[in-house]
């Protein structure tokens, strides 16, 4: 008989984000004349930029011929897309990383998920807290987070590395050492960063203790400041001890469309095996590659137009970011992030928890946002803002929040 993978079961309750809009309907359901402004998800607004759309209008037409048709993709994703990324992406930052250490994928959800199946069940990983809860939730499925004990929020087996605003939101060295280091910067959910110099601490500790990190750039496009990495292979040794997670959903709208990549160096080994070719086997069978419209689309993002356009589009979420910060501010929140990410982490007023700041602020101002308790532990007491309304919805979220 059929046996389920119970670590599943030890997942705590509902999803964030799915108790989220359970709250929110059930409002609307009982104040249908409430408009309600949401600046809380982590998805994109603006459509697809026109280059974009005009690759993907001529990509589908390719495959209408028999001469022009392209079927399955090759597994590590077409040369033309891996090398517009190492082109713009690492070389330009001075950063050596080749085109077959690039996989192109469906985005950095899956691959930040799928990337535990190279790796023993008996690795110990370390988190920072809070962050983008998809690292810990997947390892939990994996059976390496050992139990969820409920009274602190916590799963047994994991160490949490506490971004506070002691620390400037960034994590310090773990005093227990782990076998993989999540690290997400700019971060999601506190809008967060550290300088190439803090990072090359990271690089040196994982070369050191013998980790892996895994570092996740998916907001890398919105950095704005100078000593603010955009890459991990911009700090000395991170070739032996970092894989990168990179997606296409923030800087240029593909949260529908999918396309991401991940960065294996080939001198990142285990004894004498390359997780380059662990990861590349893997691919190669439980295949989650982006289909040859999706990747030309891709490249597309990459053309003198494409950077131009979508970088109108991340000015436009950085403008609003700027809204929030300056209106929360004035309205006496304690505030950080919205400089190098697209969202703004707040301090909840009056001792209030995660989850009253959010009945609040939904009852009060009709205004949704993400509380910090669902990003982990440290998270409570915080909540987290979105640039990723219209600049129109965001004003008015302020006004409303400013007349508290
Ligand atoms: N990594 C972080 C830190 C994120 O916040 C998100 C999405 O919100 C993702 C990865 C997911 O990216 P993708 O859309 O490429 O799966």
């Amino acid at each position: 008989m059929f046996q389920i993978n119970e670590n599943y079961l030890k997942l705590p309750g509902s999803y964030l984000f799915s108790t989220i809009a359970k709250k929110v309907n059930a409002y609307t359901a009982a104040n249908p004349s409430k408009e309600i402004i949401r600046l809380g998800i982590g998805d994109v607004t603006l459509p697809l930029a026109p280059v974009v759309i005009d690759t993907l209008h001529s990509a589908v037409d390719e495959m209408a011929s028999a001469e022009t048709f392209h079927g399955y993709a090759p597994d590590l994703g077409y040369e033309f897309l891996r090398n517009a990324i190492v082109e713009h992406d690492y070389k330009k930052r001075g950063a050596d990383i080749a085109a077959d250490e690039i996989f192109i994928s469906d985005g950095a959800k899956s691959d930040s998920g799928n990337i535990g199946d190279i790796f023993s069940v008996n690795n110990k990983i370390a988190v920072c807290d809070p962050v983008y809860p998809v690292y810990v939730d997947t390892n939990a499925m994996a059976g390496r987070t050992g139990e969820y004990l409920v009274d602190q929020q916590k799963w047994s087996n994991v160490i949490y590395m506490p971004c506070t605003a002691e620390t400037n939101f960034a994590p310090e060295l773990p005093k227990e050492t782990p076998d993989i280091i999540y690290l997400c910067f700019p971060n999601n959910p506190t809008g967060s960063t550290i300088t190439k110099d803090e990072l090359q601490r990271w690089v040196d500790y994982a070369n050191k203790v013998g980790a892996v990190i895994i570092y996740d750039a998916a907001y890398e496009a919105y950095i704005s400041e100078e000593n603010v990495p955009h890459t991990i292979y911009e700090c000395e040794g991170a070739r032996t001890c970092a894989i990168e997670l990179r997606s296409f959903s923030k800087n240029a709208g593909f949260t529908g469309t999918r396309l991401g990549f991940t960065v294996i160096p080939k001198d990142l080994k285990s004894g004498d095996v390359t997780l380059h070719s662990l990861w590349a086997r893997r691919h190669g069978t439980k295949f989650n590659g982006a289909p040859y419209i999706i990747q030309r689309a891709g490249a597309a993002v990459y053309t003198e137009e494409g950077q131009k356009q979508t970088g109108e589009q991340i000015a436009y979420y950085m403008k609003n970011a700027k809204t929030i910060l300056e209106g929360l501010k004035s309205a006496g929140y304690t505030v950080s992030g919205g400089v190098n990410a697209p969202y703004i982490w707040l301090k909840t007023p009056d001792k209030m928890t995660s989850w009253e700041f959010f009945d609040y602020l939904l009852e009060k101002a009709n205004v949704v946002g993400t509380p910090g308790s669902g990003f982990g532990p440290s998270g409570e007491g915080y909540f987290r803002l979105t640039a990723f309304g219209s600049y129109e919805n965001t004003v008015r979220a302020l006004e409303r929040i400013k007349a508290l």
